[in-house]
């Protein structure tokens, strides 16, 4: 009862972890938490989740917010979200140190643009290219039967360090059976800039798109005629990989109003 009355008068609402799992020890991990029943978003949104701090001085409690990509798709029971513990973060240390059944206040609100209806169904394929954690809000795209609608075949890259963070395969593995079934095409590509395993690309983005040597291993021309592109993660990394589409003939705005280029910097 309590708790409904504090989720009616907020902005965010309170909710509990029901699941934590480790994927790479001390550093990234995903929560699973119960699900407001009013809280909707579309896939590749993000909210703001927080957790209540106290302030040493003088003993107030403030919450304390961060932006976070759901990985789960719109119509899940529950909410995902992935995460990267940042080496003397804020957040992070508070992310360090979660437990099951621990409080965790979520804004009622969704935002951000990095959703398939930003673009048109008529182009032929969607690349979906992350770095680290970039990955959450493609899940959450992979998982939602409307991105089928829009596009038949998407490309997913995803660039970590190393070989051990190249996480969500058995999911990814799933979409890509499903939607084969359906005749629906899903091409993974992964990357690995700090390890050189066999079979894995191992060059960063802006260097392997300039030379085709992705376009080659994804079996499918990065042309802004054909593909929608969405780019999501590190600054630097959408920095480059923008400067080159956009002299391919990618825009994030054309003048009639259409695109085939959204982005979304996670700091
Ligand atoms: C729209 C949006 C969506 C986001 N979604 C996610 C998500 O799904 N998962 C997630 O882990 N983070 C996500 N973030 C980042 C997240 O909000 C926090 O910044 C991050 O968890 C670190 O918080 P912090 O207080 O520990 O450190 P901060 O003080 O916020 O950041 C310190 C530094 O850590 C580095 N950093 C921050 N986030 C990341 C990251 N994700 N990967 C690698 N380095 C990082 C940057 O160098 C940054 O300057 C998102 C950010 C935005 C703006």
């Amino acid at each position: 009862m309590i708790v409904n009355l504090l989720n009616n008068n907020h902005s965010y609402s309170i909710q509990k972890i029901k699941n934590i799992n480790e994927w790479v020890p001390g550093k990234l991990f995903s929560i699973t938490l119960t699900k407001d029943k009013n809280f909707f978003f579309k896939a590749g949104q993000f909210t703001r989740i927080g957790f209540e701090i106290e302030n040493h001085d003088n003993k107030e409690k403030n919450i304390i917010w961060r932006a976070y990509s759901m990985v789960s798709s719109p119509n899940e029971g529950d909410l995902e979200f992935y995460y990267v513990i940042v080496p003397n973060g804020q957040f992070s240390k508070i992310l360090s140190k979660l437990d099951i059944d621990q409080t965790v206040f979520v804004r009622k609100q969704s935002f951000g643009f990095l959703t398939v209806d930003q673009f048109q169904k008529s182009n032929d394929n969607l690349w979906l290219i992350a770095t680290g954690t970039g990955i959450s809000a493609y899940i959450s795209i992979l998982k939602d039967n409307k991105t089928w609608d829009y596009f038949k075949k998407i490309i997913l890259v995803h660039s970590v360090r190393k070989t051990e963070e190249l996480t969500y395969q058995t999911i990814i593995n799933k979409i890509k059976e499903k939607q084969s079934i359906i005749g629906n095409i899903l091409n993974y590509v992964p990357i690995t800039t700090k390890e050189n395993t066999h079979n894995i690309l191992h060059e960063r983005l802006p260097i392997i798109i300039e030379n085709g040597i992705l376009e080659k291993k994804a079996e499918e021309i990065l042309d802004c005629k054909s593909s929608s592109v969405m780019l999501c993660g590190n600054p630097a990394m959408l920095l480059d990989v923008r400067r080159i589409l956009i002299e391919r003939g990618f825009a994030t705005k054309n003048s009639d109003d259409s695109k085939n280029l959204v982005m979304e910097n996670y700091w």
